[in-house]
């Protein structure tokens, strides 16, 4: 990959991280240890990498070539002077962190600085961490630290309060959209997934799940029932839903799927075509849109919020759900 392309996606996808760094880069004021705090999929892995190269490229200036010899042994992971540590097993133990006490005790290899890389750092035990925290105390001028964290808030504080923080942002939903496009995920689910979670782990499982694509197609049907024959809706409610969506958790994920349905109808309306989560529903969609009003569709998500707060109050889910499609067809002028 050309060193350009690794930037723009990089910048793309965290373009104030980035911004940070380069700043401390061209002024020549690198920190001792970085915390990288974000969720799953945003990019830390790559930038602390992309971070590494910068800090040890034998060419000028201040981005990485990705071509000297220091840049293709980062990425390939082979620098003497770049160390990553990853969990062994669940956690990282506190021989790991020894070893790279001692490693660090040695002069840089090579170049005149040397980084370490600890991937998952929330896993390391109490005992990793606090050995951890003495190296932080102490830090040699020639070392930079980054820690990689998806749960920050399971860090020891002493350990926080050392490093700079670099907040990864959540993904937005077009860029994760495109990106589970990339990895073979079709175009409806990611457009749907995409619109739930901005995590991309939790998005792909989703995206290429056969529970999770019947429960599209159960919501699409119930939502295309409710129009032509509100009566066939209850019939179809205790059929197919009801028997698809068991637990309070699944019927929660059903209203979001409803939910987002209307929201697309109300966007619709509102003369709205893109970002939709149901992209490939537009037919449909706009023929609802025809024989239904704003207001309508405005007391119809109204009406499904309310469902899913009464969810969270413990109502009975087949109880909620029955009254849930009578006050959808009250509240609509279908044919
Ligand atoms: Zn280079």
């Amino acid at each position: 990959m050309k060193v350009s392309d690794i930037w723009k996606d990089l910048n793309e996808l965290q373009p104030i991280v980035l911004k940070m760094i380069m700043n401390g880069l061209a002024k020549g004021r690198v920190a001792h240890a970085y915390l990288l705090e974000g969720d799953p999929g945003t990019g830390k892995k790559q930038t602390a990498l992309y971070f590494a190269k910068s800090l040890l490229c034998e060419e000028e200036g201040i981005m990485p070539c990705n071509e000297c010899s220091n840049c293709r042994r980062i990425d390939s992971g082979n620098h003497p002077d770049v160390h990553i540590v990853e969990p062994d097993g669940l956690s990282i133990k506190k021989q790991q962190i020894v070893f790279l006490q001692q490693e660090f005790s040695k002069t840089a290899v090579e170049a005149n600085r040397k980084i370490y890389i600890i991937n998952h750092a929330d896993k390391m035990t109490a005992s990793a961490a606090n050995s951890l925290l003495k190296f932080l105390e102490e830090p040699a001028a020639d070392t930079v630290a980054l820690l990689l964290t998806e749960q920050a808030q399971r860090m020891l504080p002493t350990i926080i309060s050392r490093c700079q923080l670099l907040s990864f942002k959540p993904l937005p939903p077009d860029l994760l959209k495109n990106k589970l496009i990339e990895k073979e995920v079709s175009l409806p689910m990611a457009a749907l997934v995409s619109r739930l979670t901005n995590n991309f782990d939790e998005a792909f499982r989703l995206g290429t799940e056969e529970w999770f694509a019947q429960s599209r197609k159960i919501v699409l049907k119930l939502y295309e029932v409710l129009l032509k024959n509100p009566l066939e809706a209850m019939v179809k409610l205790q059929e197919d839903f009801n028997g698809h969506f068991k637990d309070k958790q699944q019927v929660s994920l059903a209203l979001d799927l409803l939910l987002l349905l209307f929201k697309d109808l109300l966007s619709i309306q509102t003369g709205n075509e893109q970002g939709l989560a149901y992209p490939d529903q537009l037919a449909l969609l706009k023929n609802t849109a025809l024989h239904s009003s704003i207001v309508n569709t405005t007391e119809q998500i109204t009406a499904i919020l309310e469902a899913k707060r009464k969810l969270d109050a413990n109502m009975n889910p087949q109880l909620l759900m029955e009254q849930l499609v009578l006050k959808l067809q009250g509240g609509a002028s279908f044919v």
